[in-house]
């Protein structure tokens, strides 16, 4: 394996259900893994042969969407390709959707990574640069998530 000890974990393009993997036997899988595996439940927003979307639990904002691409790796500048290319072609395509979905002047991005290290894509709807702010998150009920959910889904081609 060419990537060696960034390699935690590959996910097979078909994926979510009956995965293929490619296993370091030393790691454990990201928390980012098991919801893309289908372990771990969450509110899909997207998902296609390489990248996978979700809103985000704790969202800055209603909206608040994490791409990952269906590879393990940390740091965004160490994605190879197709997955790299992959998470910005998903965020293209969200963005517009989760804009008209919930009603906001843009969608911000942002990597970070300081919580989970698994390459994640954030997209967030804001107003001003002010809102963007992960000291106040905010957990929604999941009645509403799921709204959220269907609504940013339904206007993804
Ligand atoms: P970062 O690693 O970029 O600092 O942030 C990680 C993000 O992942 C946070 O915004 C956090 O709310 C989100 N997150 C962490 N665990 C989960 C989870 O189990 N499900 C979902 N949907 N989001 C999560």
């Amino acid at each position: 394996m060419r990537f060696g000890g960034f390699v935690n974990w590959i996910l097979a393009p078909q994926g979510y259900n009956a995965p293929a993997f490619t296993q370091n036997a030393m790691s454990e899988q990201s928390i980012f893994t098991r919801i893309v595996s289908g372990e771990i439940p969450c509110y899909k927003v997207y998902e296609d042969e390489c990248t996978f979307a979700f809103l985000d639990i704790n969202p800055v904002r209603p909206g608040h969407v994490l791409i990952v691409p269906k590879i393990e790796i940390d740091q965004f500048f160490e994605v190879p390709e197709p997955y790299y290319s992959a998470v910005f072609a998903t965020a293209k395509k969200l963005a517009p959707a989760i804009r008209e979905a919930v009603g906001s002047v843009r969608i911000a991005t942002v990597i970070a990574g300081f919580d989970v290290p698994h390459f994640h894509y954030h997209l967030i709807p804001a107003d001003s640069l002010s809102e963007i702010d992960f000291s106040k998150t905010k957990k929604i009920e999941p009645a509403e998530m799921e709204k959220i959910r269907a609504k940013i889904a339904s206007r993804v081609d």
